[in-house]
């Protein structure tokens, strides 16, 4: 076709179709929900795939997923584990975790996944204060004003070598020099931190893009 031609939508398909084609357990866990009116907050199928090729590059055991909404991206990352690789998932909405639960139930991931209820911030100081093992991985994915108290939260407890990943770094808002985004201040705070080497890799999403963090601590 010719290139002019060539939308977001189609690259988005055609690499989709080729290493993202979804399992019976992911496509039944968007359509649970859609059944259940849940948001449409989650990643892409290309960039769950991307979340599995990172985890899997590290050698994951141990991740923690900050926003699990119906366990999309959860399922993502938890099939590049170990059997007894752990997945911690933070979710605040009880109705969202409930689903969650179920998807991750169908997707045969209940053991080695365990998701906890409760604002993001308040769990994360608890594990802290529990003197909770480093994680290879912390995938951030909550609410966006959340984003730098998690950045400063997820730093001790990740793994030095270990990866700091965000979603929805490249929303329209941290482009917006007149707003006060707290993507904006997050993506400032990983740039200028000592002990992150980090890019924002750009990602299909239907018709559109967003970017995924991806930092690595040394
Ligand atoms: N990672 C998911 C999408 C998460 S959407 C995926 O890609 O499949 C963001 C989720 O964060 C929602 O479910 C929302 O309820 C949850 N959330 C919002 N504020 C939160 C907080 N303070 N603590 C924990 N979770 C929160
Ligand atoms: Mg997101």
């Amino acid at each position: 076709m010719p290139e002019q031609e060539v939308t977001l939508h189609d690259y988005d398909r055609y690499l989709t179709g080729l290493f993202a084609p979804e399992d019976e357990a992911l496509r039944a866990t968007r359509e649970e929900m859609a059944r259940e009116a849940i948001p449409r907050m989650f990643v892409s199928a290309s960039e769950g795939k991307l979340l599995q090729v990172l985890a899997r590059m590290i050698g994951a055991r141990r991740v923690l997923e900050i926003g699990t909404l119906g366990g999309y991206s959860t399922q993502w990352l938890a099939r590049a584990l170990p059997a007894d690789g752990k997945l911690i998932s933070l979710e605040i909405d009880e109705r969202h975790a409930a689903v969650a639960q179920r998807n991750l139930a169908r997707a045969g991931v209940t053991d080695q996944v365990e998701v906890r209820l409760g604002p993001a911030a308040v769990t994360l100081a608890a594990m802290r204060a529990a003197g909770e093992a480093p994680f290879d991985l912390v995938f951030i994915d909550a609410d966006k004003e959340g984003y730098p108290g998690y950045l400063e939260q997820a730093v001790p407890l990740t793994r030095d070598g270990g990866l700091i990943l965000a979603d929805n770094a490249l929303s329209h808002s941290a482009l917006d020099s007149t707003a006060d985004s707290g993507i904006a201040r997050f993506n400032a705070a990983v740039a200028a931190h000592p002990q992150l080497l980090a890019i924002i890799v750009p990602v299909l999403r239907g018709r559109g893009i967003d970017g995924l963090l991806v930092a690595v601590k040394q």
